[in-house]
């Protein structure tokens, strides 16, 4: 649909009927939702509909381009004045191209009263403005937005197409394809990091390892404490890259170099542009330790899973058929109701993380409640 809509929007004369100004972006968490939209943005200023590796493409892909918004919120809800200030955002006319686009991260965080500020930009936008706004679900989102947008539905991929595609883009080993496929669950940048990144396998083995090392109070607060340094070293790995690249194309989209007054000119507005990059690397750093607890969580999650599958006599296959005798240690030693119980922690610790709770308190009580799932019952 995304292509079609590209194809239209290049014609020299004026857009086909294929693009429109208002997009909606949805799927599960891996799906590549942020990705589709930027990609999206970039085919719409690159030259050859989106090769992917011009300058253009990468900058608009990483929001370094001068024509690409990318609004991604800390926050839990986006309110009124920030709305208003997406709304003057937005009619600042494109500088290199045809068209403005805004992406919206989390537009199922919009309050009602922001929704209905935005709806009349979405309703009748100024003509080089597009709109992708990204969310879960598309219920997740306003129905007066919902019904001005053209909706383009993402899915999380079945394992063996996980599999395949590791095989096909990255050259990666049959087996190590079927495994990091199994273990990510769907999610093509976990899959991608687990196949290719042996650090990365070892910190979630020792996730996994965790409920293992439960047996007092001090070894909750040290395996809590070890999984935070873990998903913030797995957040490490997947930002730091990202970071110094956005940081040269942007430096490069503004020419270092070169003299005099315009020279000043765009040395000042590069300098300003930087310290905008800066700080949306900064929440995207603390957002990425967050997903990747929760990648953690439910990694976990797919352990007792496991256990279950195990306490039942079911023949299902494991997604940890690798910790295969943990899992039996772990099932033949508690009840299914223990196990149960343990997921309830789990769900309840995954919820804390998306209400932007505190991590360490919140995973402190999550291997409490491990260790013992009864303790909030006594
Ligand atoms: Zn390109």
């Amino acid at each position: 649909m995304f292509a079609r809509a590209v194809a239209d929007a290049h014609d020299p004369l004026s857009p086909g009927p294929a693009m429109t100004h208002a997009w909606l972006v949805t799927g599960p968490p891996g799906s590549g939702r942020s990705t589709a939209a930027a990609a999206f943005a970039a085919a719409l200023h690159c030259p050859s509909n989106g090769c992917g590796e011009c300058l253009t493409c990468r900058s608009a892909k990483s929001g370094a381009h001068p024509d690409v918004d990318i609004i991604t919120s800390d926050t839990l809800s986006y309110g009124v004045d920030d709305a208003r200030d997406l709304i003057v955002r937005s009619c600042i006319v494109p500088t290199t191209g045809r068209w403005q686009v805004v992406i919206i991260e989390d537009a199922d965080r919009f309050t009602p009263a922001a929704a209905s500020v935005l709806l009349k930009v979405i309703e009748e936008p100024p003509t080089h403005l597009v709109w992708v706004l990204c969310a879960p679900n598309p219920e997740d989102v306003m129905p007066t937005i919902r019904s001005r947008t053209r909706s383009v539905q993402l899915r999380t991929p079945a394992t063996f197409e996980v599999s395949a595609a590791l095989q096909a883009k990255y050259g990666v080993d049959p087996a190590m394809a079927a495994f990091a496929a199994r273990a990510s669950q769907g999610h093509i940048g976990r899959a991608r990091a687990l196949a290719t990144d042996e650090a990365v396998r070892i910190r979630r083995q020792e996730v996994l390892r965790s409920p293992s090392t439960l047996r007092d109070l001090s070894s909750c607060f040290t395996a809590a404490a070890d999984l935070l340094a873990a998903a913030t070293e797995d957040a490490r790995s997947i930002t730091d890259a990202l970071d110094a690249r956005e940081t040269t194309d942007l430096r490069r989209t503004y020419g270092e170099g070169g003299e005099g007054i315009t020279a000043a000119r765009t040395t000042k507005l590069a300098g300003k542009t930087l310290k905008a990059l800066e700080k949306q690397q900064k929440s995207r750093r603390t957002r990425t330790i967050r997903d990747q607890v929760d990648r953690a969580l439910l990694d976990l999650i797919a352990f007792y899973r496991d256990v279950f599958v195990m306490q039942i006599n079911a023949s299902s296959a494991l997604i940890n058929d690798e910790m295969r005798a943990q899992v039996q240690r772990e099932a033949a030693s508690s009840t299914t109701a223990d196990t149960k119980q343990r997921w309830e922690a789990l769900d309840h610790a995954r919820s804390a993380v998306a209400a932007n709770g505190a991590l360490p308190l919140t995973l402190e009580a999550l291997m409490i409640e491990l260790k013992d799932p009864w303790i909030r019952q006594r």
